[in-house]
């Protein structure tokens, strides 16, 4: 190999597919491409608090001497336009073509667009990027009404982080409930009762119909009700894209992302893709998905590189997720559609609460508010495939804490207590 292999995409997944090629051992070129002009920042804080601080900074994935320091050759502001795949060729915007031996596809995904009328005025974001972010935080310090498109996890994180910078936030979400499918009932019910008690409005089953402006500049967006709601700044947060056109045009399969097998190969082996453009047959459910979190980027990350290295291992990473909005942490491990029954550990009230979710007799996963204990167990109990009963669970975190002990010693699991 001469050519070395080429990134792109320089956010979670690639940086750490760039680390570990150097972590296991490869010692050609690794050649790291993102059109951001940015040193590579961690995504999730934009959300939480760099919007409402106006001192923030980004907070960098790894200080630019790791770059130097491990021979990665990073190029910032940097678009490939395409692949020629037989060739093992990438034209690139503006520059000379780069060839590849092993290409990683890590091009993550971009806000989903709204079409309505209206969309274009000035004071109408979204937020994916430090641009995005910075754009926000100065569009906030002169406005005083935010209407949010989408009751997600960013647009709730985000609505929670303007609402204690003191601004008038309002959620709309189309359908009937918060966060989707992503979480339990319980939980998307929790957390709307806690963001109406400090004062952001939502408004489910509502759509926008369209947004006014006044000198190009967004003033109002009027509700499907008819409501007309103030608004200086229109966020839109209803969902993400994958990045996949780079794969298409050169004849990747896709389906939902790029469709990859259990060692992140593409459907031409010399190309491998990672994070959320990637799309797989997940070990643990037995269903297709494509998962939009950190951790699915970094360990997807680690295993391309392994398999560029030669190992064979499929992935087998435990799936987990956090969400921080307003006082609550959210934590998730495990993949719970398809549960049928749950059962609750700790108590609302108290804004501390896990949902262990089960199918039958197998537990699929936890949501936790404010128990990181709980959550960082279910970690280890899931990554080493113990299922406790859930009259186990039902005996509280020492209860549990014994039964995976037993279990890890070699003891038949059987219902504790
Ligand atoms: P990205 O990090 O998006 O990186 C892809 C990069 O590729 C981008 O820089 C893009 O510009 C670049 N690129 C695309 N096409 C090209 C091209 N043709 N040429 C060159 N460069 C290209 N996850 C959690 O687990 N917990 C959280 O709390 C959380 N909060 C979040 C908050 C926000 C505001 C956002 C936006 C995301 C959050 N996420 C969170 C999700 C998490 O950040 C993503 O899952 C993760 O960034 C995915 O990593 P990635 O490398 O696949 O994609």
């Amino acid at each position: 190999m001469t050519n070395g292999i080429v990134i792109v995409g320089a956010g979670h997944a690639g940086v750490q597919a760039a680390a570990s090629l150097r972590e296991e051992g490869y010692d050609g070129p690794v050649i790291l491409i993102g059109d951001e002009q940015e040193l590579p920042y961690h995504k999730p804080p934009l959300s939480k608090t760099f919007i409402k601080d106006a001192a923030a900074k980004p907070q960098p994935l790894r200080g630019e001497a790791f770059y130097t320091g491990s021979s990665i050759d990073f190029r910032p502001g940097t678009r490939i336009d395409s692949i020629d795949a037989r060739a093992g060729r990438l034209d690139v915007a503006g520059g000379s073509p780069l060839a590849f031996d092993r290409l990683i596809l890590a091009t993550g995904s971009r806000p989903r667009v709204l079409k309505l009328d209206g969309a274009e005025l000035a004071g109408v974001v979204s937020l994916r990027s430090i641009a995005d972010a910075r754009l926000i935080r100065e569009l906030s310090a002169k406005t005083e009404d935010v209407v949010i498109l989408g009751g997600g996890f960013i647009g709730l994180e985000i609505a929670a982080t303007l609402r204690a910078a003191a601004r008038n936030v309002t959620v709309v979400e189309a359908v009937d409930r918060l966060l989707g499918r992503a979480v339990a009932p319980v939980i998307a019910s929790h957390v709307r009762q806690r963001l109406e008690a400090i004062g952001v409005r939502i408004l489910t089953e509502t759509t926008v119909a369209r947004l006014e402006g006044e000198n190009g500049r967004v003033s109002a967006a009027i509700m499907s009700t008819g409501e007309r709601l103030p608004a200086q700044m229109v966020i839109i947060g209803i969902g993400v894209v994958p990045n996949v056109e780079l794969a298409q045009g050169a004849g990747l399969a896709i389906a939902n992302g790029i469709r990859v097998d259990q060692h992140m190969q593409s459907s031409i082996a010399e190309i491998l893709a990672i994070g959320d453009a990637a799309s797989y047959r997940h070990w643990f459910t037995g269903g297709d998905v494509r998962l939009e979190s950190v951790q699915n980027a970094t360990d997807q990350a680690r295993l391309a590189a392994r398999t560029i290295g030669g190992h064979a291992e499929p992935f087998s990473a435990v799936p987990w997720f956090w969400s921080d909005i307003g006082d609550m942490k959210l934590q998730m491990v495990g993949l719970t559609q398809g549960g049928d029954h749950h059962v609750v550990l700790g108590d609302l009230a108290d804004n501390k609460f896990s949902i262990y979710h089960y199918a039958g007799n197998r537990l699929l996963g936890i949501e936790s508010v404010n128990r990181p204990a709980d959550h960082m167990l279910g970690r280890k109990m899931l990554g080493a495939g113990f299922s406790p009963t859930p009259q186990m669970v039902a005996t509280g975190p020492e209860g549990l804490k014994a039964a995976f002990a037993a279990f890890s010693q070699g003891e038949p699991a059987r219902a504790a207590g």
